[in-house]
């Protein structure tokens, strides 16, 4: 009997094609089954879906056959096709979009005979997980550590666990996800990370305490920077349950995981759980949505949250009975780790005019590499200088495709566009006047690097030789391996002086660095980003907690942790928040600040971003969009704020001119409402500019 069913497949964007196509086949299938259909005039994986209430079927014989069922594997279930429903929704794009992309990109290439013969293969070695460690031991929970751990195992949750760096966060998901995979055969736990260089470190240690237990198959990765076939054969085992545990960056909240009983979201607040091209999701809300569906408890861990899980997680109070959503949960002490450093803060004012590297912060760096201890200095800028300038004509080192400079990197004598990736040599006069002076302005990390090099040249380490500084940022470890190598010298103390960009101020355990300079945060200050200030505070929380990190090492040197911050503006209160480590008062000063202002997460925001050839045309279709919105009017417009449209920070990319639009509500059904409304009316409007005109939705965006 022929029957008819409904498929996601990926279309073209903005191709008008609705969200299911519908197919004829031999047999009915379960939702959920994988399927090979003729889309056009190529074949591609879709994905049976659930039929659609009250649509009218289409005529059979106007309908094209599926091509082939990838019979081998078990249909995805109905947790996963709602997450993706969901997403796809709240986030403003295509169904067929979302679960596409949610599946490995090699699935996405097989045929059913391909994927019969690799199903049958035995599964592939772990992926390049570091042998390290030997042991299996259980280490016995602190006071602190088992109160928490008892209240997951007792509380439905979501959880926010605020415990600093060093308190024992990890070791309280190793045990609630043990926990959890011992009360059911079938489990599986889901534990997500910022950063890929940061999941080595952390498989080893999952690996170390479940593979005894599970075997060596039963902790896998998902992240981008594996191979298709690496991803693949995760991605089958999390599927098939073989995969216990679930390691990832944000892609792995998409993973199918049919017994998925916890999800961890470590350092919650970082900005990379946002997606920022195709659906802009964001991993850690949706891994909330996924918990409460699939009825997974959901650990979110950070020693700085973000303001929004901060102010979800607010205790009852008698103004307020019910409080936050979340349950928090505080680990103050730090475990392995001895006291958290000492804030030196630099006020650049009393100074020498020019420095870059005050004397005092100098001499403490002096002292310290002389004792054998490493320091690490951070900034966050890479390159020699942000511009190179002609004093004679004031020409500036221009890209000629964006509105922004390119920046001066001397190691290979390039002026590079860090927006469009336009790369060209530095020329030897100035391009307007042929002045042979043109000079650097400013200052990135390879800078940084040169002049302390030459600043602790004559500085002798306790192995008598000669200070060595190095540096660590997206260039220098472009090539695969080249991060876990330059990692390696400085755990092997080759290095005294580490510099780099807020890439070294994550996760790294670093046993024998004692201080870490910030030398110039001072522009987070006052950015008109409204976020700014709570990542600064976050960065030099995360820096500060890599000083000291060893406890038995800072008593055999009889040392201090310091975290050195020059700025010309000590009295702020973020620097007085950071020197008591005081995160609460900071969050309750800026939630206070956020309050006043109805901004997040006291409400809720979206953006509209329109890409064109000129900035009027852009700007334009915003506008025209705006009024459409205005005129009919939608549902959900009275309760929500439309901005006027406005030029990006930076407002030309590779020859694109881009404008924004914000919309602010203090409900988020009312935004949704009006978004989803909305959506027919900017097609209908990117039509009627002859589609000169890109737009896309930014759903709660994280830069504004
Ligand atoms: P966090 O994730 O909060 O930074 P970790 O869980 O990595 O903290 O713990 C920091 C250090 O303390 C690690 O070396 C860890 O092995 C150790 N540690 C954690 N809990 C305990 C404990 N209960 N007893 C002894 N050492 C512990
Ligand atoms: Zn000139
Ligand atoms: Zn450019």
């Amino acid at each position: 009997m022929t029957c008819i069913l409904h498929v996601a497949v990926q279309t073209p964007a903005h191709s008008g094609v609705g969200d299911l196509l519908s197919y004829q086949h031999t047999e009915a299938l379960a939702p959920g089954t994988l399927v090979r259909v003729p889309l056009g005039q190529r074949e591609v994986l879709g994905v049976v879906w659930d039929a659609l209430p009250g649509e009218p079927l289409p005529a059979m014989a106007q309908l094209r056959p599926v091509a082939g069922v990838l019979a081998g594997l078990a249909p995805l279930d109905a947790a996963w096709r709602r997450l993706v429903a969901f997403a796809a929704r709240y986030y403003q794009r295509g169904l067929g979009e979302v679960a596409l992309a949610a599946l490995p990109p090699q699935l996405r290439e097989l045929g059913p005979e391909q994927l019969a013969r690799r199903l049958r293969r035995p599964a592939a070695p772990a992926q390049d997980a570091p042998d390290a460690p030997e042991t299996t031991e259980t280490i016995a929970l602190s006071a602190e550590q088992q109160s928490v751990c008892s209240q997951i195992a007792s509380q439905p949750g979501p959880f926010l666990l605020y415990g600093s760096t060093g308190s024992g966060k990890t070791e309280v998901y190793l045990h609630s996800v043990q926990a959890a995979l011992a009360r059911d055969p079938a489990a599986q736990a889901l534990v997500m990370v910022p950063e890929i260089n940061l999941t080595p470190q952390l498989e080893a240690r999952f690996r170390a305490r479940f593979a005894p237990l599970y075997g060596a198959g039963s902790v896998v990765s998902l992240h981008s920077g594996m191979t298709n076939p690496q991803r693949l054969a995760s991605w089958l085992a999390a599927h098939s349950g073989r995969a216990r545990i679930v390691l990832g960056t944000r892609m792995a909240v998409f993973a199918s995981l049919p017994g998925l009983a916890l999800i961890v979201v470590d350092e919650e607040h970082d900005a990379s759980y946002k997606q920022q091209e195709g659906a802009r999701y964001s991993a850690r809300d949706l891994a909330l949505w996924r918990g409460r569906e699939q009825g997974a408890k959901v650990i979110l861990g950070s020693a700085t949250p973000s303001l929004e899980s901060w102010h979800a997680s607010r205790p009852p109070t008698p103004e307020d009975p019910q409080g936050g959503r979340y349950l928090r949960l505080h680990m103050p002490s730090r475990i392995g780790a001895g006291a958290l450093p000492r804030l030196r803060l630099v006020d650049m004012a009393q100074q020498p005019r020019g420095a870059v590297f005050s004397p005092p912060l100098l001499a403490a760096m002096t002292e310290r590499v002389e004792r054998g201890e490493q320091c690490l200095v951070l900034l966050n800028r890479r390159g020699f200088a942000p511009v190179l300038h002609c004093h004679a004509c004031g020409w500036k080192s221009d890209c000629p495709h964006c509105s922004a400079h390119q920046v001066f990197h001397k190691t290979d004598r390039s002026l590079r566009c860090h927006h469009c990736g336009f790369a060209q040599r530095v020329p030897r006069a100035c391009p307007g006047c042929g002045n042979l002076d043109i000079a650097p302005v400013g200052r990135g990390t390879e800078q940084l690097e040169e002049q302390l090099a030459a600043l602790l040249r004559n500085v002798i380490t306790p192995a008598r030789r000669a200070a060595r500084v190095a540096r660590i940022d997206a260039d220098t470890t472009r090539a695969k391996g080249a991060l876990e190598e330059q990692l390696a010298q400085v755990h092997a103390g080759e290095v005294d002086v580490l510099v780099g960009t807020q890439m070294v101020a994550k996760g790294h355990d670093f046993r024998r660095i004692t201080l870490v300079a910030a030398v110039q945060p001072d522009g987070a200050l006052f950015s008109s980003d409204f976020r700014a200030p709570e990542r600064l505070f976050a960065l030099l929380m995360q820096a500060a907690g890599r000083a000291g990190r060893d406890a038995r090492y800072m008593e055999a040197q009889a040392s201090q942790p310091e975290m050195w911050v020059q700025t010309w503006h000590p009295d702020h209160a973020l620097f007085a928040a950071l020197r008591r480590h005081d995160y609460p008062a900071f969050a309750a000063q800026q939630l206070g600040e956020r309050a006043q202002a109805g901004m997040p997460p006291f409400a809720f925001q979206a953006l509209v971003r329109a890409d064109a050839r000129t900035q009027e045309t852009a700007q334009a279709f915003l506008q025209a969009a705006g009024d459409a919105a205005r005129a009919t009017p939608l549902p959900g417009l009275e309760q929500v704020f439309i901005f006027p449209p406005v030029p990006l920070a930076v407002q030309r990319v590779a020859n694109v001119e881009r404008a924004q639009m914000l919309l602010e509500s203090t409900s988020r059904t009312a935004l949704q409402r009006f978004l989803a409304a909305w959506q027919p009316l900017l097609h209908a409007e990117r039509a009627r500019h002859k589609g000169l005109v890109r737009w896309l939705v930014d759903v709660d965006p994280q830069a504004i």
